[in-house]
């Protein structure tokens, strides 16, 4: 899903390469922590998968393109299988919780009802049921950061990207955060998080690429984070392999069941707020809120996604999957301008050449 081959990055005007000969391979449904210390590269390779920035030398092949041959006007299409968190959020603020979520929808063409029945189970998803009215500065740094989520994944991006998502807020909120990011991740999204914050990984159990100096230096399957020995021991280790596996299947078998009967009703939220985990070896994750027309393993491109983005003429506003239009005219931009969201989104020009993965 996400393959480096050999990739190096040097910046301009520096003599240490930020990358050197870095290799792995991410696959899909996997979650992989990026870590190392600051400056060793991970918002780099994370720019590298999101094409904002291309390697000097070497292939970063994601889904399926090597994302050099990308052309610019596809760039876009190309990063709606993506979705993206940081570390300081980038909420509008002038714009409510459910105006920001559902911008990201906006700016591609989806239908109102599509926006109306999408945003309210992303936000439910993320524990944010009720507060769709308030405001970003309303909101304590934890919930901006589930608004943040909610944004990228109300698309259902096949990829999460998540730049020290946890960097701003205290301990127990990070874990919060882990464990929705997890929670996501069982529900078949691929997820790439980049931290220098050492407890946390150790914690999750998951899969560790470390980076020192631009050079791969560990890359574990369930591996901690060095020696945490002296960090406060946060919450009781929970989330295993096993029962991220089995949330998956039972995610994976209710959206079988959904897509055979046809049902495209509403599925029940999660419980809000999220609960702390059980402290019990080989917890079950609590269910995952069941996303409408989420894509049940596969390579292929949504046929949402080929509908409104492949088939629709340049001339056409897209409909998204059913419903009335909305076009980009209908959106303010001006709130926008220095959040780099209306190029990462496509925004300004209708284009019929959707970029999916071919393999
Ligand atoms: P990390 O996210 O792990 O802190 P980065 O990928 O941001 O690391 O940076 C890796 C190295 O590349 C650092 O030495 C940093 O100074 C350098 N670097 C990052 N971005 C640029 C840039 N745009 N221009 C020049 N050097 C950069
Ligand atoms: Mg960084």
């Amino acid at each position: 899903m996400i393959r480096f081959e050999k990739v190096s990055k040097r910046y301009r005007g520096t003599s240490k390469p930020a990358l050197s000969d870095v290799e792995f391979d991410v696959q899909r449904g996997e979650f992989v922590f990026l870590v190392g210390a600051s400056g060793s590269g991970k918002s780099s390779c994370l720019r590298l998968i999101l094409r904002e920035d291309t390697a000097s030398d070497g292939r970063v092949v994601v889904l399926g393109r090597d994302v050099r041959g990308l052309s610019t006007r596809k760039v876009p299409y190309f990063r709606r299988h993506i979705g993206s968190v940081f570390q300081d959020f980038r909420l509008l603020p002038n714009k409510t919780v459910f105006q920001n979520v559902a911008f990201s929808l906006q700016v591609i063409g989806s239908s109102r009802a599509f926006i109306q029945q999408s945003v309210p189970e992303a936000l439910a998803l993320v524990g944010l049921a009720g507060k769709e009215k308030r405001l970003p500065h309303e909101l304590s740094g934890g919930e901006q950061q589930r608004v943040a989520i909610a944004r990228a994944i109300v698309n259902r991006p096949q990829i999460l990207l998540a730049d020290e998502p946890t960097g701003n807020l205290d301990p127990g909120t990070s874990i919060d955060i882990m464990q929705l990011l997890a929670r996501i991740n069982a529900g078949g999204t691929t997820v790439v998080m980049a931290t220098h914050e050492a407890g946390f990984v150790d914690q999750m159990q998951r899969r560790v690429i470390e980076l020192s100096g631009g050079v791969v230096v560990r890359d574990e399957r369930h591996g901690g984070y060095g020696d945490t020995s002296g960090l406060p021991v946060l919450t009781p280790e929970t989330v295993k392999g096993a029962a991220a596996t089995a949330a998956l299947t039972a995610v994976l078998e209710l959206q079988k069941q959904i897509a055979s009967s046809g049902d495209t009703g509403p599925v029940e939220p999660l419980p809000e707020p999220v609960e702390p985990p059980a402290p019990q070896p080989d917890a079950v994750l609590p269910p995952v809120a069941v996303v409408r027309d989420a894509p049940v393993a596969s390579e292929s491109v949504r046929a949402e996604e080929q509908t409104s983005d492949a088939g629709a003429p340049s001339s056409e506003p897209d409909t998204g999957t059913r419903g009335i239009p909305i076009t980009p005219a209908d959106i303010d931009l001006t709130d926008i301008d220095g959040l780099g969201a209306a190029d990462r989104l496509g925004l300004g020009r209708r284009d019929d050449d959707e970029v999916g993965p071919t393999a």
